[in-house]
């Protein structure tokens, strides 16, 4: 004879009271700061203000990723301006290092560099150029990085639209991880 072995199946309760998104316990993200807007691919598109934000998740056309992050529900297009794929410019080079030398973080006296320099086929890329102060410029000279003791802040990147300078130079660390999406 075969018993038939009944198991207690774990019932899932159901809520009894209605979701309600979170407003009640306070807000779902940080009041009085910007908060960046993430498309629903991730990628970064915009910084907003947090009432504007406490809209679109009101109108739940977004949701919140962290206190200071949230994330459109559908995927919009947007017609950026692709700013890697064009030219990087003196200015925007010291825009996106954020006018920081990037192997000694000193402020003043800054010029351009190239990584590998001009005369060992260095080109005038995003990849390539980085803000440095005049000391540490001359300090590099001609030589490649591997063979002195000087290093990169970070690794230098083609920005993709106009919220990565941002990102590239934030002190809020929820948005730090969204750079490279
Ligand atoms: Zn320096």
């Amino acid at each position: 004879m075969v018993k038939f072995m009944y198991t207690n199946v774990t019932k899932r309760k159901l809520h009894s009271h209605s979701c309600d998104k979170g407003m009640s316990h306070g807000l779902p993200i940080l009041p009085h700061t910007q908060i960046l807007v993430l498309n629903n691919s991730y990628e970064p598109i915009n910084i907003t203000n947090w009432k504007r934000a406490i809209v679109l998740l009101l109108k739940e056309k977004a949701q919140a990723l962290s206190n200071r992050v949230i994330r459109l529900v559908n995927y919009i297009r947007i017609p950026f301006v692709k700013i890697s794929s064009q030219a990087p410019s003196r200015a925007l080079i010291y825009k996106r290092d954020n006018n920081k030398c990037q192997y000694c973080g000193a402020t003043r006296s800054l010029t351009i560099d190239h990584v590998i320099p001009r005369c060992r086929g260095g080109q005038d890329t995003w990849e390539n150029l980085v803000v440095a102060c005049s000391s540490c410029n001359v300090k590099k000279g001609s030589k490649l990085l591997e063979n002195i003791n000087m290093k990169l802040a970070r690794k230098p990147f083609a920005p993709y639209n106009r919220v990565q300078f941002v990102l590239a130079n934030t002190e809020v660390p929820e948005w730090q991880e969204f750079l490279f999406v």
